[in-house]
């Protein structure tokens, strides 16, 4: 178990701490500032929170090493799985063009749906922690129920797999500072994403492939979902609209994919 450091930003907000603590302790009339120096740490910290993509409350893979990127490497990830009806025809199209993609799976889901977990694994992808629930207020938790959330989910996953995920992705990418030191306890690290699709809202399979190919290149994480479908004009998941054409673009561009390392 690799033993916690706090990031260079939580570091200095423990010492906006300390020093507004100390300050009141010297002089009690400069609450104000002392207050206002909370409280704006305290925002820094709840933003750094609601960016899925920042570096601010620890390590953050947004993108593939560098070796990774030369080589061509692109990663497709789906979240929110399994699901009975989507998960299938994804396993389908993603055999249908040799591609290989890392599954975000929520433990209860993957409990579940047994099979579909093992069909996961016999086509060569992997599977990595989504929580247990993917409770939308996830962020909001404390450190033992956040903890809960994730180590339950390791449980089921690495139960049902054979072998413990060693990636995490936070629900909709939202964090708070408690979690990076639960992920260094449980020996995993977070991974977010490059680009995404927006593909739980989105139903315009245009548009949603044009998030993800704008900008295409080696060592990309995309983030597309099996789970939370979002439905084309016709009703079918945009996700199998959506797949077949991502793949032959990142063929066609001379890349390749691969499941997270
Ligand atoms: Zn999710």
């Amino acid at each position: 178990m690799a033993r916690w450091r706090p990031s260079p930003f939580l570091q200095a907000s423990a010492l906006v701490h300390a020093g507004a603590a100390a300050g009141l302790l010297a002089n009690p009339a400069w609450w104000p500032a002392a207050l206002g120096a909370l409280v704006a740490n305290h925002a820094a910290l709840t933003v750094a929170g609601l960016l899925p993509r920042s570096h601010l409350l620890g390590p953050n893979l947004t993108h593939l090493p560098t070796e990774a990127a030369r080589r061509g490497e692109v990663v497709i990830s789906i979240d929110d799985g399994p699901d009975p009806e989507v998960t299938p025809r994804v396993l389908e199209q993603l055999a249908a063009a040799g591609a290989r993609a890392t599954f975000f799976c929520i433990g209860r889901r993957a409990a579940a749906h047994p099979g579909l977990v093992r069909d996961i694994l016999a086509a060569g992808h992997t599977i990595e922690n989504h929580s247990e629930h993917h409770w939308k207020r996830f962020s909001t938790l404390g450190p033992g129920a956040m903890a809960r959330e994730i180590a339950t989910a390791q449980e089921t996953l690495g139960q049902l797999s054979g072998r413990r995920p060693r990636y995490f992705r936070a629900p909709a990418g939202l964090r708070n500072p408690f979690l990076d030191p639960i992920l260094s306890r449980l020996d995993l690290h977070l991974a977010s994403w490059t680009r995404r699709a927006y593909d739980t809202r989105a139903g315009d399979p245009q548009r949603v492939l044009s998030r993800l190919c704008t900008g295409l290149g080696g060592g990309d994480i995309l983030l597309l979902h099996d789970g939370n479908a979002a439905r084309t004009p016709d009703g079918r998941p945009v996700i199998l609209e959506v797949l077949p054409t991502l793949l032959a673009r990142i063929r066609d561009a001379g890349l390749s994919t691969t499941p997270l390392p």
